[in-house]
């Protein structure tokens, strides 16, 4: 009798469910485990984590879907899922292949000690699987996205469905976990949690309306999948199924999966960016601006109405990611990491991979960036994008009074309690151009 342990991590559903799958086809036996990773929890700053809530629901889920026979287990993997694997005799660990530079880690000392065999499953097409014609992984989006398109297959896109039957009903005990007992506490998100919710966003996203409507903030037109996607509460290949003939959305799947390839072949963006002659800057902007940005009070309405949705509900639309992330590398001239790390702290779909790479991208120093003499003006971003002004009203009540000429920019007699603009965009910008634009002549 061959038994298993399929150990989840960014894989929390039963359907379409790689190490699962393999998992089954393998023993005859079968346990699924979960590991509160005290390496990871230790290090979070809020007892409210809502990543923590959104884990802790989806698990709930799922321990009912499997009929109570989760194993969830409290500690530093590389400790428990060895002992749970002698416990429980399994000869063999599944498990999903996880890109980041800790997780390669983590991974390699838990098979020190038991057989573990990595499935692809986060990602379509793991990093090194796209090379251009030399062998080497791509630099530039554009032709990556060919080359996975071509590259892929039926095969890499078709859904596994496991042999539940083989998901064994004496199963090792589990820890206590409820968030109590975790050290945490409960928070409100703005989505549901769990494989049953991520199906039913996914079945109900429009994506024929996303190339149209997607850069605007308060139409709510983009999928709010990348939560799903980032625990695995939805397969990246349902994902894929349902982008079939919307090759706009597709595309911005295939982004997630340029990030992804990016962080696995060249790690050392995880700490600097990608443009070597870009390491070691020392960005000039001044320190103490750097709290006015994250609290939402810089002046500029479209920037503040961002940052305190952000803080206040863990979601962040990706144009106003882009602006913000702009405002804060070319308008206050500050260090990109400093915006990753809030961003790391506050996102409930944070994923190191697709992180980095927006941050790189908006402060010009990443692969395939946003030129660095390209700058965005808040002022033109918050009329185009969210021209009635609604998104701003609902953010930063002091303008809700205001109308769409005046609430983008408005006047020192119309601001009332709200901060007047904590610098000069016209004058930032030249400053930003000049100071990039001095990197150049060591690219
Ligand atoms: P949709 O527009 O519906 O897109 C579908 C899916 O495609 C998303 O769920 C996501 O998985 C993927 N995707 C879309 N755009 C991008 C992109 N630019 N890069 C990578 N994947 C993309 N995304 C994260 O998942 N986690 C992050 O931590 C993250 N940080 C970011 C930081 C900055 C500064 C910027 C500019 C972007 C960041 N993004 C991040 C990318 C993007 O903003 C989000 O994926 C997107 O806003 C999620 O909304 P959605 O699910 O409605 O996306």
């Amino acid at each position: 009798m061959k038994r298993a342990l399929c150990w989840i991590r960014r894989d929390l559903r039963l359907h379409d469910h790689r190490a699962l799958a393999r998992a089954c086809e393998m023993a005859d036996e079968v346990a699924v485990v979960f590991v509160f990773d005290t390496t990871i929890l230790g290090a979070l700053e809020d007892r409210d984590d809502k990543r923590l809530v959104f884990i802790h629901r989806s698990l709930e889920e799922l321990n009912g879907k499997l009929g109570g026979r989760l194993v969830v287990r409290h500690g530093d993997p590389v400790e428990e899922i060895p002992r749970l694997a002698r416990e429980w005799r399994a000869e063999v660990v599944v498990a999903a292949q996880d890109f980041e530079a800790s997780a390669i880690a983590r991974d390699l000392a838990v098979s020190r000690e038991v057989s573990l065999e990595l499935v692809t499953d986060h990602v379509v097409l793991p990093g090194d699987s796209v090379l251009n014609q030399q062998g080497l992984p791509f630099r530039v989006f554009t032709p990556y996205s060919k080359g996975w398109r071509s590259r892929v297959s039926e095969l890499d896109l078709a859904a596994s469905e496991a042999d539940l039957s083989k998901l064994s009903r004496v199963v090792p005990p589990s820890v206590s976990w409820s968030l109590g007992d975790l050290g945490f506490q409960d928070a409100e998100l703005w989505l549901g949690a769990g494989e049953d919710a991520g199906r039913a966003r996914l079945a109900a996203f429009r994506a024929d309306r996303y190339a149209e409507e997607r850069d605007f903030p308060a139409l709510n037109a983009t999928s709010g999948l990348s939560v799903h996607l980032r625990f695995g509460t939805v397969s990246v290949r349902e994902a894929f199924a349902h982008a079939a003939g919307h090759a706009k959305w597709e595309t911005e799947l295939i982004w997630r999966e340029f990030y992804s390839m990016l962080l696995s072949q060249f790690p050392e963006v995880e700490t600097g960016p990608f443009q070597a002659h870009y390491r070691g800057m020392v960005w000039p902007g001044d320190p103490a601006h750097y709290k006015v940005w994250e609290a939402g009070q810089t002046g500029y309405p479209i920037v503040d109405a961002a940052m305190r949705c952000l803080n206040q509900t863990g979601w962040m639309h990706n144009r106003l990611r882009m602006i913000v992330a702009s405002f804060l590398t070319k308008d206050l001239l500050l260090d990109y990491r400093l915006g990753e790390a809030w961003f790391a702290r506050k996102l409930l779909d944070f994923d190191l991979a697709s992180n980095v790479g927006g941050w790189q991208w908006a402060a010009s120093v990443g692969c395939d960036a946003q030129p660095y003499f390209r700058i965005f003006n808040p002022y033109l971003q918050s009329r185009k994008f969210d021209p009635e002004g609604v998104f701003i009203r609902e953010w930063v009540p002091e303008l809700a009074s205001l109308d769409a000429t005046e609430i983008h920019d408005p006047g020192p007699l119309l601001r009332g309690d709200y901060p007047m603009p904590m610098v000069s965009h016209e004058v930032m910008r030249d400053k930003a151009v000049a100071f990039l634009g001095s990197f150049q002549a060591k690219a």
